[in-house]
């Protein structure tokens, strides 16, 4: 089973309808069910949730040969990159394979690959078959929550992750979920940890999907996730400890120099992060609800609001 997301299927012309926020990189996932119990996704083996969404994303299915011939056929500029999502079974990574090898020879654009992947020969392979980015996720930002939410141990995964991405530099991408009850010291921890190591990261809001085990719990307050986003904005930056001020694990304070500040109101740190040229649309929002993860550059109107948001006014 192969889905585009809505976005991507309206880009490439295989939905009739119109993208306020075209895709800058191609969302397809790959597989049925997910051999994962991941708490918070539609895709785990307990959810109920419909299986054509993941996160609130709504995806339709294609056959192979409709997307190739939808690529061969675009003649949009936004989409720049592919990245498969990957369902964790031996016959979704086949899929991927068989996917892969299908468009390789006519699509040529990088590809990113999220999937479950937990042994190097896997990691080889799917480099070797043309892939460019390998995203592990992490998700949860703290040993207790990662091993009650994605029931795997956490060392073990940490430390394959900075193997991999030893062996393969700038290769190796993650994801942090930010409101899993986690504390913004904790994401302070993991990401200086990953950043240190070489592993591109890029954070989602957390957002409860009907269905889920975890479909009553509730987004992150936005002023918290702001702070996050500054912080790792920063910490890309080179900015350290003694830059930010934690309460009880609660990020009270930072400080803020000129280039920052210059920053913040150019919107930068509100916007996307990840591979290039993933902007990943709608993800963790609905169109005209709060906007955790800016898909584009902020209007002036909407970097006031952000820095309303932070709720550090006295600091900018
Ligand atoms: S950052 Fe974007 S392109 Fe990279 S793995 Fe995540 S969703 Fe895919």
């Amino acid at each position: 089973m192969i889905r585009l997301s809505l976005g991507t299927a309206i880009e490439l012309g295989l939905l009739n309808n119109k993208n306020d926020i075209p895709p800058t990189t191609a969302y397809v996932m790959i597989g049925d069910k997910c051999n994962n119990n991941c708490a918070f996704c539609s895709q785990s083996t307990e959810s109920s949730t419909r299986r054509d969404k993941l996160s609130r994303v709504i995806w339709p299915e294609y056959s192979k040969e409709d997307i190739l011939k939808a690529f061969k056929e675009y003649k949009g500029e936004h989409i720049k990159r592919i990245c498969i999502q990957s369902m964790a079974s031996e016959k979704s990574h086949s899929m991927v394979e068989e996917f892969i090898e299908f468009i390789k020879n006519d699509v040529n654009m990088p590809i990113s690959l999220s999937a479950k992947l937990e042994k190097d020969e896997d990691i080889q392979k799917f480099f070797s078959a043309g892939v460019d980015k390998i995203g592990i996720a992490i998700d949860a930002a703290n040993k207790t929550l990662y091993e009650e939410i994605k029931g795997n141990n956490y060392e073990e995964k940490l430390n394959f992750v900075t193997k991999m991405a030893k062996t393969y530099e700038n290769k190796i991408s993650t994801h942090i979920i930010v409101g899993l009850g986690e504390s913004h010291k904790d994401i302070y921890d993991l990401y200086v940890y990953l950043k240190n190591n070489n592993i591109t990261v890029s954070l989602f809001a957390f957002t409860p999907v009907k269905g889920t085990k975890m479909e009553n719990t509730s987004q992150p307050p936005i002023e918290s996730y702001r702070r996050v986003q500054l912080m790792t904005y920063m910490i890309d930056r080179g900015y350290l400890e003694k830059d930010f001020n934690f309460e009880d694990g609660y990020l009270e304070n930072i400080k803020i120099d000129n280039i920052i500040k210059k920053d913040i109101h150019k919107g930068h740190p509100f916007e996307i992060r990840g591979c290039k040229n993933c902007n990943r649309p709608y993800y963790n929002e609905r169109p005209g609800s709060t906007i955790y993860n800016y898909s584009r550059m902020l209007t002036q109107d909407e970097v006031k609001l952000a820095i309303n948001e932070l709720n550090m006014i006295d600091f900018i």
